[in-house]
């Protein structure tokens, strides 16, 4: 029988998160102090994370348990369905199959609670009350509002102003889970007070509120920071998406030759992709093709430079190995408003440098016309940001198609659309704008 829907019962959520820490070749470069330069240690980090949280991040064990409490709230939307997308591969004419797991089945809309949860859960077992953190278009914010909710924490949210203004939905999800949330740069900081000093009428950026979040959080006895992407934790946590996949795919006694996924930190992507990933540092799968899709306005692992680099704008966080643009670079403002950032996990970023993943750009309006054929198709109103990684799938599908291949293609869909219809509205009335990246010179 042909399937549409490949699912999981609630008993096959995994029991651990998968850490390729444990099979990388080489270790990863450690993470700098921002002052001294020196490798930073757990005690660079305790003031603003949980000890637990600490220690995944500088773990080298292959399998971390998931606690029992955070596999009964997974149990709210997970497993996530895998979905083959017929009608899109019969509206391309393709022989590849394509299949997309679908991520935006949880109350959030996306990925991001599958890092929320376990973070909320790891802060409030060691006493913390209040989690702070930065949003641009929401869905980080809005995740851990919910997560937040759950196990009964404050939470204070900074949302990039530009946003705040434009996208007033998600802020009301925020909200309705209980938090508070506060347009960037605001004055309850030093480093928004000296933003807004010199530039009173700015419209922030993302660097600027992790600036403040991670100030909010130092400064205040019982806070903590949050943060969505990125670090090796919230990867960590994220591969519960592809040890799904790896069920799934046996369920089907088939393995993916191709597999794309949209990039901003890069969680999602890296969640998908890692666990099949060992497969290919260990030889047993030497020719699967794992591509990171960005957009050409922050192409960042395209056109970024590997090298250290703070993660916030002004410098307060450590410095990172990783793919970046400079942490002072501000993108234009896409309306994949989560692919808009400076830099990218540093294991991403190894594994890039190391040839193990590759990447690929494109431009707003490529997203759209690809988002317009999968909800015509498939029907799901997608994210712009995952919208990047139906793009892809849908090249490599013509490409089978002219080379008569039989490929199957697997890319992650991160989240749904329902809060991004005025960026649906503008292409539907030709007033996308690109925002290319001119690399400085
Ligand atoms: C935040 C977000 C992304 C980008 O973040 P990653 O860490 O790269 O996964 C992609 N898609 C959706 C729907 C998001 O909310």
């Amino acid at each position: 029988m042909q399937r549409t829907k490949i699912l999981l019962d609630e008993n096959d959520i995994p029991k651990t998160w998968y850490n390729i820490q444990a099979d990388l070749k080489t270790p990863l470069d450690p993470p700098l102090n921002p002052k001294t330069k020196k490798p930073a240690g757990p005690d660079d980090l305790k003031r603003i994370f949980p000890m637990e949280l600490i220690k995944q991040e500088m773990s080298r064990e292959r399998y971390i348990p998931i606690p029992t409490e955070v596999r009964e709230i997974y149990r709210i939307w997970r497993p996530t369905p895998l979905y083959r997308a017929k009608r899109l591969e019969e509206y391309l004419k393709t022989p590849a199959k394509i299949y997309y797991k679908w991520e935006g089945v949880s109350p959030p809309g996306s990925h991001k609670p599958n890092s929320a949860v376990p973070q909320a859960y790891y802060n409030k077992k060691e006493g913390v009350e209040r989690l702070v953190t930065e949003t641009g278009a929401g869905q980080w914010g809005s995740a851990l509002a919910f997560s937040c909710r759950l196990f009964d924490l404050q939470c204070r949210v900074y949302m990039v102003k530009c946003s705040y203004e434009q996208k007033p939905y998600r802020r009301i999800l925020m909200e309705t889970w209980g938090a508070e949330v506060f347009p960037s740069p605001t004055k309850h900081t030093n480093v928004g007070r000296q933003i807004l000093k010199k530039n009173p009428h700015t419209q922030g950026s993302l660097g600027i509120a992790i600036s403040e979040a991670v100030e909010d959080a130092a400064t205040h006895d019982n806070t903590h920071y949050a943060l969505g992407s990125v670090l090796n934790h919230v990867v960590l946590h994220q591969t519960i998406i592809g040890l799904e996949l790896k069920k799934q795919f046996q369920m089907l006694d088939e393995y993916p030759n191709i597999i794309c996924g949209c990039v901003g930190g890069g969680s999602n992507f890296s969640g998908t992709s890692f666990p099949f990933i060992q497969d290919k540092i260990r030889g047993k799968k030497p020719d699967l093709k794992v591509v990171s899709v960005e957009p050409l306005a922050c192409p960042t692992l395209t056109q970024g430079e590997y090298r250290y680099d703070y993660g916030d704008s002004v410098g307060l966080t450590p410095l990172l190995k990783m793919y970046t643009l400079g942490h002072t670079f501000v993108p234009a403002a896409i309306h994949a408003g989560g692919l808009r950032y400076h830099g990218d996990s540093p294991l991403l970023s190894k594994l890039t440098k190391e040839g193990y993943m590759e990447a690929l750009a494109y431009n707003q309006e490529e997203i759209f016309e690809a988002a317009m054929i999968f909800a015509q198709t498939e029907g799901f109103i997608v994210a712009p940001e995952s919208a990047h990684a139906i793009r892809a799938a849908i090249d490599f599908a013509r490409i089978c198609k002219k080379k008569k291949e039989k490929k199957i293609i697997l890319f992650t869909n991160s989240g749904h659309g329902d809060f991004d219809l005025t960026a649906y509205d503008a292409y539907h009335n030709n007033k996308l704008k690109n925002g290319i990246y001119h690399k400085p010179t």
